[in-house]
């Protein structure tokens, strides 16, 4: 096959196509990689920091709530050891708040109510320490009883700063967990649309695989059904294949078209042949006329099929080798056509007429009577003899025939003769003709002859008894 005029167009269809599959895959794959990443993350970050905020707030509340407990202890100490112990405990959950809500204000939660607390924070440890003073100096019995009042509203005061660190750390915590909500309800919203996103993808797909698989069917598969079935139809219709395009199976079917058209003309070929050559079986080839083998078969059929009267006789050319003698044999083969032409515008289409030897003829046909057959020989002979032949170049030619011939009786319907008795028979015929054809010739030439008793089935079954 030549390469002229080929686009490779379903491989680059059919690569494209995958690619653009593996793109699509390979894409979704990526984007829902990425997605549940960025969840990840974004988990990690709400279960990490978030809730590290979140704890931290509480612990600094439930710390704060515990200064003011520490406060009232401190303000009211008996002893000096009393005493050196809650400040003790006080200065420890005072550094202790400070530093986790420096750890707050890190993480950028709420930075005016963080400074806020811080300076409460300061004004607290201010305040402890002037209480620690006052509670001292009370322990000593150097407080006057107006010193005692403002002790007691110092340590009031304490109670009320530590009761806003809580109350203001409390907001804090509260805002956290507002974000922690807040960052929750977009995780699941940025859930929920990266699941929206998926499923389109899927069906995205889904329908381009679809339309591939269609595209395929339409592009590649229909069209092989198409050649198939158009290869199977008897006789192949050859418009039925694609005549243009250039991909591979517009290429194929156009090779098919080809290949088929040089087999549908080397078929009518070999059916012209074959008549020829069945032909040459049957006919002789100088005159057209039947040869003996299909003479005897056609006179088998119709000794099968008739009824009537069947007529089988033989003509030979009188005085032929003179001809041959005189002419040359080129010119006798000429003489011959034309003597076959002449017999046979005198029989009917349907009797058969056969070149039976070299300048001899026999013919088989079907009769009411035996008259008939004195007439249609009678009128051959006539012709023959009354019709002079002209070879071109050449003095016209002359000629006679003789013929001899014998009449079969209607066989009964009821007869079923068997192929071997049906072979006797024209066989017997065929005999008597010559005979009939002999005493032509003995009689001077240019006659017709025949047997006066017609043949019937008893004449084989006789013979075969003589025979016997
Ligand atoms: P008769 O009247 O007794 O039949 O005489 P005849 O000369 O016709 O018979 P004979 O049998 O002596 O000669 C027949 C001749 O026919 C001899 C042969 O050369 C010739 N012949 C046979 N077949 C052909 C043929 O195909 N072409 C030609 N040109 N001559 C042929
Ligand atoms: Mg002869
Ligand atoms: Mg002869």
């Amino acid at each position: 096959m030549s390469s002229k005029g080929y686009r490779p167009g379903l491989n680059a269809k059919t690569l494209g196509i995958t690619f653009l599959i593996a793109l699509l895959v390979v894409g979704a794959t990526a984007l829902t990689a990425r997605a549940f990443e960025r969840l990840h993350e974004k988990v990690e970050q709400l279960s990490q920091v978030e809730m590290e905020n979140l704890m931290n707030s509480i612990r600094i509340v439930q710390q704060a709530e515990s200064l003011i407990g520490l406060g009232l202890m401190l303000s009211v100490a008996e002893t000096q050891n009393d005493r050196r112990r809650a400040l003790v405990e006080l200065n420890d959950r005072t550094t202790w708040v400070r530093q986790m809500t420096e750890d707050l204000s890190k993480q950028q939660i709420d930075a005016e109510i963080l400074h806020r607390v811080a300076e409460v924070q300061q004004e607290l440890e201010l305040n402890t320490r002037i209480l620690n003073h006052l509670v001292r100096e009370r322990i000593n019995g150097r407080l006057g009883l107006s010193e005692l009042e403002n002790l007691t509203n110092v340590a009031e005061k304490n109670r009320e700063l530590a009761g806003e660190i809580a109350v203001l750390i409390g907001y804090v915590a509260a805002i956290v967990r507002s974000d922690i909500n807040a960052q929750s309800m977009t995780l699941q919203r940025q859930i929920k649309e990266h699941q929206q996103n998926l499923i389109a993808l899927a069906v995205f797909i889904v329908l381009f695989a679809l339309f591939a698989g269609i595209y395929f069917h339409i592009t590649v598969v229909r069209r092989i059904l198409r050649m198939q079935q158009s290869v199977e139809k008897t006789p192949v219709i050859l418009s039925d294949f694609e005549q243009h395009g250039h991909d591979e199976i517009a290429r194929l079917s156009q090779t098919m078209a080809r290949y088929i058209r040089r087999i549908q003309k080397q078929e009518a070929h070999m059916k012209h042949v074959n008549q020829e050559l069945s032909f040459l079986a049957e006919h002789d080839s100088l005159t057209g006329l039947a040869n003996r083998r299909h003479y005897h078969a056609a006179a088998k059929r119709l000794l099968r099929q008739s009824h009537l009267p069947i007529c089988v006789a033989l003509c030979d050319v009188d005085h032929f080798k003179e001809v041959n003698d005189q002419r040359g044999h080129a010119t006798g083969d000429l003489v011959l056509q034309s003597i076959a032409n002449l017999l046979s515008q005198g029989l009917r289409e349907t009797d058969v007429l056969s070149r039976y030897g070299g300048e001899e003829f026999a013919t088989i046909f079907t009769i009411q009577s035996k008259q008939d057959a004195d007439v249609i020989f009678e009128k051959l002979r006539s012709v023959v003899e009354s019709t002079p032949i002209e070879i071109s170049g050449q003095p016209v030619v002359w000629l006679t025939c003789s013929f001899g011939f014998a009449v079969i009786e209607g066989l009964p319907l009821s007869s079923n003769l068997t192929d071997e008795s049906i072979k006797e028979l024209l066989d017997y015929a065929l005999l008597t003709a010559d005979e009939a054809l002999y005493e032509a010739k003995s009689m001077g030439r240019n006659r017709v002859c025949s047997t006066e008793a017609p043949i019937t089935i008893s004449c084989i079954k006789g013979s075969e008894e003589n025979a016997l």
